[in-house]
């Protein structure tokens, strides 16, 4: 499916086709989706010339119209992760789906990096089993990713531990620029490693603690929106989910209901394509809620954090 022969490209020769490479434009779907000026700034390639490499890629991946028969025929080809909750995947539409985002937004304890967890050890096993057969990128913002819980998880799931850990690349970013870079990275690691999915615990941490104050607002969303597109592409150029976490942040206006709303304001609202609310239940329980999804319902499930990951609880 990925082209990787960047050289077929129309004016793309073995100098300029090893530029883009080590720029992390892989495949001619990379090529095809990130913005021109990007390619340009990534490769120091003139803009004229990227705009006729873009052209020629998006030309050969067939970007232009397609009719609605095709992009179902593309959705065809999307896969969901499951999370080891059957109520969780039914809220889902089946678990995390490929070639979208999905959110998990909810204060601490919520369960977010317990899900991210259960995910990685899942989104291994093979597509018959829910899984999606492929290795794990974990983004870890906050340093609570906990291999002792993922040993915990694939014995659970009678999986080899040691073998399970293998297949999930750590990348622990330590600010937002650095979190940025690894976001760039990935879309050269992602083809290289057979990465079927992608994790981001937390999405909005850094960018968060950085910028703080009226003033910073909107370098800080400019940013935000930056990274949120570029994962966005990555979930389009290889067929894979993004699961991103999110905090809440009080809203003091709000006298009636939850004064909770997620944090990142407009632009994670429009970037993500799902939005899951998680809050605590009682007795240990936890419930997530689809606040924003282009085709599911606004339901709710019931789940519970066990031992073994992430489980049903009786609604
Ligand atoms: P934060 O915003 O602080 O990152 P979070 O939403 O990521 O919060 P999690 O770390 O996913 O929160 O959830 C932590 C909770 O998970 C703990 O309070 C605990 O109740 C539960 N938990 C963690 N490990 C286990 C385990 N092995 N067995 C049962 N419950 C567990
Ligand atoms: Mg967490």
């Amino acid at each position: 499916m990925e082209n990787n022969d960047l050289a077929t490209l129309d004016g793309v020769g073995p100098a300029m086709s090893s530029k883009l490479k080590s720029a992390g434009l892989t495949t001619i779907e990379a090529i095809a989706v990130t913005p021109p000026k990007e390619i340009a700034e990534k490769t120091g390639i003139g803009f004229n010339t990227v705009l006729n490499i873009a052209a020629a890629a998006r030309k050969s991946v067939g970007v232009g119209f397609i009719t609605a028969e095709e992009l179902w025929k593309k959705r065809q080809n999307m896969l969901k992760c499951s999370i080891g909750s059957k109520n969780l995947n039914e809220l889902l539409g089946g678990g995390i789906e490929t070639q979208a985002m999905t959110e998990f937004i909810g204060e601490y304890g919520a369960g977010k990096t317990q899900i991210c967890l259960t995910l990685s050890v899942m989104a291994q096993l093979p597509v018959e089993k829910g899984g999606l057969n492929g290795n794990v990128v974990y983004v870890d913002t906050e340093g609570t990713f906990i291999p002792e819980r993922i040993f915990q998880i694939a014995n659970a799931l009678e999986l080899d531990p040691h073998e399970t850990l293998g297949h999930i690349f750590l990348a622990r970013a330590y600010n937002s620029s650095h979190q940025c870079l690894i976001t760039d990275h990935l879309f050269k690691f992602c083809p290289e490693n057979k990465i079927k999915l992608v994790i981001v615990d937390s999405m909005i941490g850094h960018f968060r603690g950085e910028y703080v104050g009226r003033e910073n607002l909107s370098e800080r969303q400019q940013k935000l929106n930056s990274q949120l597109h570029k994962l966005l592409r990555i979930t389009e150029a290889f067929n894979l989910p993004v699961m991103v976490t999110n905090q809440v942040q009080a809203n003091p206006a709000q006298f009636f209901g939850d004064p909770n709303r997620p944090a990142g304001g407009h632009v994670m609202a429009h970037a993500c394509t799902h939005r899951v609310f998680l809050r605590k239940g009682g007795k240990g329980t936890r419930i997530a809620r689809v606040i924003d999804s282009p085709y599911l319902p606004e339901n709710t499930a019931r789940f519970k954090i066990t031992e073994k990951g992430v489980e049903d609880a009786q609604e």
